[in-house]
């Protein structure tokens, strides 16, 4: 039958609309990406506010392909949480961030902690630290560099498993940050519970977008806070999206430990990082 329901169309069917097309090549590409080698990473600094030394990087997953260029995640890990497939996109990601960072500490470059970003949808999952442990013995990196990133609305769904989670990443060495901090929602009491067991906050981006010195939306007021709770509970800080040197003044004057953001650097290929790790440091 050409269809089975008001809105179920096949893949023959000539009413299938433009959007379902490009919906079903895109998870067919995405089916051969890892076997093509068409994954990469882009690296960005994380910078410390005060000395503008190189102090960390988040690997940021691109999909090369060879027709449509360079794809970005917000393009593709969606429905590669849909299809399942996110669970062997983020095998690459866990043992290509630690591979290659074993290769710059032994081209001699500092060593630095690589943060890599992991799916809200699998966090809980049983062999998440399992995988770890592989990417880790594989690569012989030391796990206190690697950082791993999940977003705070992760964190607020199953409280009891994450915590159990993030004790056994906890145990294993590896760092843990929580991305996108102060978008979900999250009181005071609920960060206390993760005392120990989240080494950094990551302000995000829509609130150091609006830092300006008339501070007219309360942003600057919000961010200062972040930064005295952060500290006031042992976690780091750092500050994404930050562009201007304004923002950048405005987080120096709060203490904000570290910075990541276009000001000194987009997330550039991995030829192009280990130039800038090579240097260690902005002007
Ligand atoms: P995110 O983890 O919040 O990463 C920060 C995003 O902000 C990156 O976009 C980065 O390029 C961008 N950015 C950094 N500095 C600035 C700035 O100063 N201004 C502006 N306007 N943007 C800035 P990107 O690389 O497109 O990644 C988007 C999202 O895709 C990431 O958000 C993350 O949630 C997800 N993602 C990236 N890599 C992976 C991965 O390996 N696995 C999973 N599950 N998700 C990933
Ligand atoms: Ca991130
Ligand atoms: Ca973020
Ligand atoms: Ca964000």
């Amino acid at each position: 039958s050409k269809e089975s329901g008001k809105n179920t169309y096949y893949i023959y069917s000539p009413s299938m609309n433009i959007q379902t097309y490009k919906t079903f090549n895109l998870e067919m590409g995405l089916r051969h990406a890892l076997e093509l080698n068409q994954f990469e990473f882009y690296y960005q600094p994380k910078v410390c506010a005060h000395t503008f030394q190189i102090i960390g990087a988040e690997a940021l997953i691109r999909w090369n392909h060879p027709d449509w260029g360079l794809v970005s995640p917000g393009d593709f890990i969606p429905l590669a949480e849909e299809t399942g497939l996110i669970t062997e996109i983020e095998r690459w990601v866990k043992f290509t961030a630690c591979a290659q960072n074993k290769a710059w500490q032994r081209a001699g470059l500092p060593a630095i902690p690589i943060s890599i970003n992991l799916s809200a949808i699998r966090f809980m999952e049983n062999n998440l630290a399992d995988n770890i442990i592989k990417a880790l013995e594989e690569t012989k990196l030391d796990p206190k560099y690697l950082d791993v990133e999940i977003t705070e609305t992760s964190v607020l769904e199953n409280e009891k498993a994450v915590i159990s989670t993030l004790d056994k990443l906890k145990n294993i060495g590896v760092r843990v940050s929580l991305d996108d901090f102060g978008t979900g929602y999250s009181s005071l009491s609920y960060l206390k519970r993760f005392k120990g067991r989240i080494d950094t906050l990551k302000i995000d981006r829509s609130f150091i977008k609006d830092l300006n010195r008339e501070d007219a939306d309360n942003s600057n007021f919000i961010t200062k806070t972040i930064i005295e709770l952060a500290q006031h509970l042992q976690m780091k800080v750092v500050a994404e999206g930050v562009e201007t040197q304004e923002q950048l003044q405005i987080l120096q004057s709060y203490n904000c430990e570290m910075i990541q953001g276009y000001y000194f650097s987009k997330p550039v290929p991995a030829d192009k990082f280990a130039q800038l790790l090579q240097k260690g440091k902005f002007e």
